[in-house]
């Protein structure tokens, strides 16, 4: 027994000698186990913030598909180089979150592979596994390695963006689906224009033929029951709405640049809950929900014109 814990503490001096010169740990075991080097130094050490974490865990049922399980392994970090997330405290669930854990399997093959895990989960950000959020990716064979079916690139996308958002509003305090569900389809479809290079993808969230009656029942977009509601008679215009904020936004006098980080950025950094995010909205974009929405029908008929200049690494490249 003693000698078990012996070697426990042994093996633990040794990671921390392993890890000590990583700077994550420099935050949290450094400071402590060396705090006599600090007692004369009042000043605090100078620590860079520690790294947000990505861990995969890929099921062998996409083994037959290796380019992709590459893809997730290397698509993932690169979003996260042009658009670093950062560990976060959230204060409403009391959980520090330092990554994500990736969880990724092919239906047809296996069923839920992960579930005693992170439940019986689809595509989503789904809960929180030791500090990190969970994203799960349940792929099809049948759907998405049919030839030429590029979805589960934009997938990767949209779901690095929630945890984009999330980390930036340091949890999610509400469930406003225009703005968070729109953001992700925005980012995917810029995704699949500069990277897939597919333009269509963008041009099919705007050729709704329903935009007017969608603009008419707008606010049932700010729920996720009011969207799925509402998806059958008037499409989804999220991207549309993400996409006319934007062109508002540059003719209050903003850069294409500024406006997107703006929507991407400023208003998840205004930490929005369900209350207070109408206000929210205002102080970050200068003009209220209700003259917003009344500036959709401007964009309506041809709505084309909001596809935006800039690509998705000018926006987030040298920020
Ligand atoms: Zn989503």
């Amino acid at each position: 027994m003693r000698i078990n814990h012996s070697l426990a503490i042994i093996s633990l001096l040794v990671f921390i000698a392993i890890y000590s010169c990583s700077p994550e740990e420099e935050d949290t075991i450094l400071p402590t186990a060396e705090s006599s080097a600090f007692e004369e130094d009042t000043t605090p050490p100078i620590t860079e913030a520690a790294p947000f974490t990505f861990e995969y865990n890929l099921h062998s049922s996409l083994d037959k598909h290796g380019y992709f399980k590459d893809s997730i392994q290397s698509i993932l970090p690169a979003l996260n180089n042009l658009m670093p997330i950062s560990p976060y405290y959230d204060s409403s669930t009391k959980l520090q979150i330092n990554g994500v854990n990736i969880y990724s399997w092919i239906r047809e093959d296996v069923f839920k592979p992960f579930s005693s895990i992170i439940g019986e989960t689809e595509q989503c950000i789904c809960g929180e596994v030791d500090n990190h959020l969970v994203m799960s990716l349940e792929m099809s064979e049948e759907y998405d390695f049919n030839d030429g079916n590029n979805f589960k690139y934009a997938l990767l996308a949209h779901e690095f963006f929630h945890v984009f958002q999330i980390s930036k509003s340091q949890g999610f305090d509400q469930s406003v689906f225009w703005m968070i569900e729109g953001q992700a389809a925005t980012i995917e479809s810029l995704y699949m224009k500069e990277y897939i290079k597919d333009s269509n993808y963008l041009l099919n969230f705007l050729n709704q033929d329903s935009l007017e009656d969608g603009i008419k029942n707008v606010e049932e977009y700010e729920s996720y029951e009011g969207f799925f509601k509402s998806l059958p008679q008037y499409g989804d215009i999220s991207v549309f709405m993400n996409l006319a904020l934007a062109k508002v936004l540059q003719e209050q006098g903003n850069t294409e640049k500024e406006s997107f980080l703006m929507i991407f950025e400023n208003y998840w950094e205004s930490d929005p809950n369900q209350a207070n995010w109408k206000t929210k909205f205002e102080q970050v974009f200068g003009i209220t929900i209700s003259d917003f929405y009344q500036r959709l029908n401007d964009f309506k008929t041809n709505p084309e014109t909001l596809i935006p200049e800039i690509s998705l690494s000018d926006i987030f490249q040298n920020n």
